[in-house]
């Protein structure tokens, strides 16, 4: 069977089925293998009749040794009892409107059934009767123990529930044969994984709880062996393509950009610097990543490891997520580089055809030394004279094909550095960042102003929003940020809508107010951010969108609403956003703590200003799922795998791709599976 096939090749999926699976995210026949349970139902063990518990669930074996069938009156209701015994007990079973059991259901037949367990009291039932309520009944012949056992629990929903999905891979299962290997055999033997065919059995349909976990380690360990393989085979493949560049030691311009700072470098920010330097002085093409805290000061860096590439003779690139970072950023630059004689140029999607031509054009030629832009930068018309160093900030936001799209620009490998906020554990800076290394700035610059954050009940708004209008008089701005855009009926919490009416009618009836959410069209959100950054909006109510790294040094204060909501992390680099100018900042988090994890999270949030503990204690009180959920995009999903609890798997598979990229048999093995299951991810690799 060919499982690269649509799911609607499957015996017994018709075009609705298929509908449904599609909107799964399962389309191939493939898929439906990796659509692992998510738990399991115990149904191996059968109990006597004489010891069932009443409210507990069973499974039964006996014999029918009655069948009785009533018909009420009401809608010609037909009903069927059976009576069955195993010698110990007898229990009694029945189905509503199912005539056609009639023909199965025969006296004397075996039968398996599994269900919560009663007694009847009147009704159908014999009066203190066992009985089985919600009972699932498996082929009433003599292969029946083949159902039972330990019965996978799957992601259903109401229209492809446990039944179909039980049903349909098992079909799956006993029609595919052999399921191939994709581990090359040696690294199967030394690593002792489970047999591959073996393992999807087991999965779905597992011998006992044991063959589960062999299971589950040997396709976790083939998941993030296969993304270590490919990421390190991106890696290589794009540096043995081209050559890298290598950049001399520090001289004029990076020398007179020291100088020309206000400030000395932080001891932190000095020594990623010097981190960095080494990699760019290598022939070996620097692939790192910076982790920073907001405010920690990577501009600087950046503009720093720009500079070494443009005193080198070569062109950087700067990409940001949004128009209004990469606006900011091309601001600070020109301000500091042109005096220097560095031509900077922002590739803004707003600029006209004519300049964005020329730019083009200025960029092959080498004119332009600098270029800082958004998605713009990744256009297929971009090209580079010699592009020396690709930097993106916030990196999260790019998926790792989109990186991949900008480095492949010049004629040399250019180095490489990336930038976030986002504080990631090791184990996702493996599985997610697996080809870069890593460099951690945790020290603020010196002399910040501490922002002071405060938790309030919401019977105190009134109060806040005085205090914040009494700042704003003073020349000061403020956001306030809402979980929800609208309101909504299923939820009471404050949307940015009701939030911005309510204080555009009362308190801040006279001061000019914007409001920005996801909804709006990325121009009216940047024209608005836009008019914030300018001062001229006072008060800014907005949903998330401003989380990332907008900065507007004279705003100093920030209300978040309904803030147990929030994640820690998230609370954090929305405070950020403050607390960034020569001000005193505070922020407020409203928040009607009811229960005492919520409590506990928003007192952190009072007394720690450490984004990394912040982002740790976030993935103990909420578990990994949450946190991670916006930050996988653009890399392939984890199907199994789980980047908190796998880290020991992690290592392994990691220790063994490396293996398999010195091994040309190996390789040879795994790049078409690669090419088949994570096409999209690696294409750069299986172009070749
Ligand atoms: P982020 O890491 O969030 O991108 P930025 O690079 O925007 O942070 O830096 C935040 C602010 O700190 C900027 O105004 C910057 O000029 C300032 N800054 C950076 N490094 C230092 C330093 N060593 N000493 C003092 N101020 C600094
Ligand atoms: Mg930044």
């Amino acid at each position: 069977m060919d499982v690269e096939q649509d799911i609607q090749y499957l015996k017994g999926i018709g075009p609705k089925k298929a509908q449904l699976l599609k909107k799964l995210g399962i389309c191939r026949i493939f898929d439906l293998l990796v659509h692992f349970p998510r738990g399991y139902e115990d149904q191996s063990c059968i109990t006597a009749m004489s010891e069932l518990v009443p409210g507990e669930k069973a499974v039964i074996a006996g014999t029918i040794t009655a069948i009785q069938e009533k018909h009420a009156s009401r809608r010609s209701m037909v009903i069927l009892t059976a009576m069955v015994t195993d010698g110990t007990g007898f229990v009694q079973i029945t189905w509503f409107n199912q005539k056609y059991l009639k023909q199965k259901l025969k006296t004397g037949k075996k039968l398996l059934a599994a269900g919560k367990v009663e007694y009847a009291f009147g009704g159908q039932g014999q009066y203190g009767m066992s009985q089985l309520t919600s009972f699932e009944i498996f082929d009433a012949d003599e292969e029946a123990t083949a159902d039972l056992g330990i019965l996978p629990v799957y992601p259903a929903t109401e229209s492809l529930n446990q039944k179909f999905f039980r049903k349909t891979i098992r079909q799956l299962l006993e029609g595919i044969g052999h399921i191939g290997e994709v581990i090359p055999e040696n690294i199967v033997k030394s690593y002792k994984l489970m047999d591959r065919d073996a393992a999807f059995r087991n999965i779905h349909f597992p011998e006992s709880f044991n063959m589960v976990q062999l299971a589950r380690d040997r396709l976790t360990f083939e998941e993030l062996y296969l993304i270590q393989c490919g990421l390190m085979l991106l890696k290589k493949h794009t540096q043995e393509q081209k050559q890298g560049v290598r950049h001399r030691s520090n001289g004029y311009l990076v020398n007179k950009l020291l100088k020309l700072l206000p400030f000395s470098l932080t001891g932190d920010q000095q020594r990623v610097w010097n981190e960095i330097s080494n990699d760019m002085e290598s022939s070996v093409p620097m692939r790192r990543l910076v982790q920073g805290d907001v405010g920690s000061g990577k501009t600087v860096i950046a503009m720093l490891a720009l500079l070494k590439t443009v005193e080198n003779g070569y062109q950087g690139a700067l990409m940001a997520p949004t128009e209004i970072l990469a606006r900011q950023h091309y601001e600070g630059f020109t301000k500091l580089l042109e005096p220097l004689g560095v031509r900077v140029a922002l590739l803004s999607g707003k600029l006209t055809k004519a300049r964005r031509e020329t730019l083009y054009g200025e960029l092959i030629n080498g004119d332009i030394n600098i270029v800082i832009g958004t998605h713009a930068l990744i256009q297929d018309k971009v090209s580079f004279a010699k592009l020396g160093l690709v930097v993106t900030d916030e990196q999260h936001r790019f998926g790792i094909s989109q990186r991949a799209k900008l480095e492949r620009k010049g004629s040399y490998m250019p180095d490489v550095l990336v930038m976030t906020a986002t504080p990631i554990p090791r184990t996702m800076t493996l599985t997610v960042y697996g080809d870069l290394d890593v460099s951690q700035i945790k020290e603020l610059p010196p002399g910040r102003k501490n922002i002071r954050t405060f938790v309030r009940t919401p019977d105190r708004r009134e109060l806040i929003y005085k205090f914040m209008r009494d700042e704003i008089l003073k020349g000061r701005q403020g956001y306030v940020v809402c979980p929800l855009i609208a309101d909504n009926e299923e939820s009471n919490l404050l949307s940015a809508e009701a939030v911005y009416d309510e204080l555009t009618h009362g308190i801040f009836r006279n001061i000019s107010c914007g409001l920005v959410h996801g909804k709006l069209k990325q121009s009216e959100k940047e024209a608005i951010m836009q008019e914030f950054y300018d001062g001229n909006i006072k008060l800014l109510v907005a949903t998330t969108v401003i989380e990332v790294g907008v900065n507007v040094p004279n705003a100093s204060m920030m209300v978040i609403e309904n803030a147990q909501q929030f994640g820690l992390a998230q609370l954090h680099q929305l405070r950020g956003r403050i607390g960034r100018g020569e001000y005193s900042s505070f922020c407020v988090l409203v928040a009607d703590g009811k229960s005492q994890i919520a409590r506990e999270r928003m007192n952190i949030m009072e007394t720690t200003s450490d984004g990394f503990l912040l982002a740790e204690e976030d993935l103990k009180l909420r578990g990994p799922g949450q946190f991670f959920g916006s930050m996988q995009h653009g890399m392939p999903d984890l199907k199994i795998a789980d980047v908190m609890q796998d880290i020991d798997i992690l290592l392994k598979a990691r220790q063994a791709a490396l293996e398999t990229m010195n091994n040309r048999i190996d390789l040879d093995y795994v790049l078409p599976v690669l090419q088949l299951q994570y096409k999209e991810h690696f294409n750069t690799i299986t172009e070749t």
